[in-house]
């Protein structure tokens, strides 16, 4: 993505408000919580039951969230990374949903520029594919049972691409 674009997209987050941000709990890897300790985050910051996550402030954002704007952003988990979009896995697929455009003004502009909305959802499903392999299947098993509203289904992915050797990172 190049920089122009990216910076509209931050642009598009910054006057969001947050909203991806509240009560997010983004799943977090055994290598990302390494990523994380080694950028500002300390172990107060994690929450180690069901499956290991980001923790929320007393406010409800996430612990990430700071004058409205990611203090993990160059290294925020896999899930922050691929949103709009999100994902579940069922009957052996792994489903890629983007949140609806009320709630996300990202997919409003996605929409509008198919090329970039390709490029995002190629990050997304690398992304989530790494998630997928990384996490252990109890954790993965949690992560799954959280709900996610006003979304809509984009696309489903075999899960044996998804393990495949050449699915990449
Ligand atoms: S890690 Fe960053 S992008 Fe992800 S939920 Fe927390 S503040 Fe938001």
């Amino acid at each position: 993505m190049n920089q122009i674009t990216y910076d509209l997209l931050t642009k598009i987050c910054d006057k969001c408000g947050g909203r991806c941000c509240y009560f997010a709990k983004p799943p977090l890897t055994e290598e990302r919580i390494s990523i994380l300790l080694k950028n500002g985050a300390t172990f107060d910051d994690i929450l180690f039951h069901s499956y290991r996550k980001l923790d929320c402030k007393s406010t409800g954002f996430c612990i990430g969230y700071d004058n409205g704007r990611c203090r993990f952003q160059a290294v925020k988990p896999e899930t922050c990374v691929a949103g709009p979009f999100t994902f579940d896995i069922r009957n052996d697929m792994l489903e890629v949903y983007i949140k609806q455009e009320r709630i996300c003004d990202l997919v409003t502009f996605l929409k509008e520029n198919p090329d970039v909305y390709r490029e995002q959802y190629e990050l997304a499903l690398q992304n989530i594919g790494h998630l997928v392999r990384s996490l252990p299947k109890e954790e993965l098993a949690e992560v799954l049972k959280v709900e996610e509203d006003s979304t809509d289904k984009v696309a489903e992915v075999p899960l044996r691409e998804v393990f495949s050797p050449d699915s990449g990172n």
